[in-house]
């Protein structure tokens, strides 16, 4: 007869590599602690990321907006951007910025799409020089989302509902990341950044988010 402990199921030899933060979370959210890698997006590696510094956890989400050229949609320039192949000759508009390396974890296009650059638990660079209540290097302990669109053009139902979805899954893995610390890139880096701008409706996100808290729903109502 075999040892037992030949017969350990996968799921429980994937428990045991989990700290004990990871086992008060439901399993999904776990998963995702351990893997950061959001399930249903599209993975576009960048190669603008480091690793965040040793001991400091992720505890603040980012809200951002970008398009290129600022206010055209869908195209594919904001991935090329991302990850360092934006031609400059394509557009007056990208000669400023072809040489810059950014990035940010995920990308949520008009559509409702979610592109994922850059795994979650290692650091984009999206913030630039930012504070969260006084404490600056945003990048160090954030992730960041953009949101195709500028500052003053409505975002689609699509995004929001992809942006809840996905900051809802983010938040269950990372539950430092309360609500009060959903912040937008203008917020902690004012009088360099405007965006998500006015256009982003932070009432309607909130309370969105404040919905899958309500007593009666379990766990399993998250994400998806
Ligand atoms: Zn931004």
């Amino acid at each position: 007869m075999a040892p037992a402990h030949h017969a350990v199921p996968a799921l429980r030899q994937y428990a045991m590599t989990l700290t004990p933060i990871d086992r008060a979370i439901p399993e999904r959210a776990a998963r995702l602690r351990v893997s950061g890698r959001l399930s249903g997006a599209r993975w576009c590696p960048s190669p603008n990321f480091g690793a965040r510094p040793s001991d400091c956890g992720i505890s603040l989400l980012v809200i951002h907006n970008i398009s290129l050229p600022p206010g055209q949609y869908a195209g594919p320039a904001i991935e090329q951007f991302f990850c360092n192949q934006l031609d400059p000759r394509e557009h007056p508009y990208f000669e400023s910025i072809a040489g810059m390396q950014v990035s940010s974890h995920l990308l949520i296009r008009r559509d409702g799409e979610c592109v994922q650059f850059v795994n979650l638990r290692d650091r984009a660079w999206h913030a630039g020089r930012s504070s969260f209540e006084g404490r600056p290097e945003c990048n160090d302990y954030s992730i960041g989302i953009e949101l195709e669109g500028t500052d003053h053009e409505s975002y689609t139902e699509l995004q929001y509902q992809t942006l809840d979805r996905v900051s809802r899954q983010i938040m269950a893995a990372w539950p430092a990341i309360t609500g009060a610390r959903v912040t937008g890139h203008s917020d902690i880096a004012p009088g360099r950044k405007t965006d998500p701008g006015p256009a982003f409706d932070w009432q309607g996100y909130r309370q969105r988010l404040q919905k899958c808290r309500e007593p009666g729903r379990s766990s399993r109502d998250v994400g998806g």
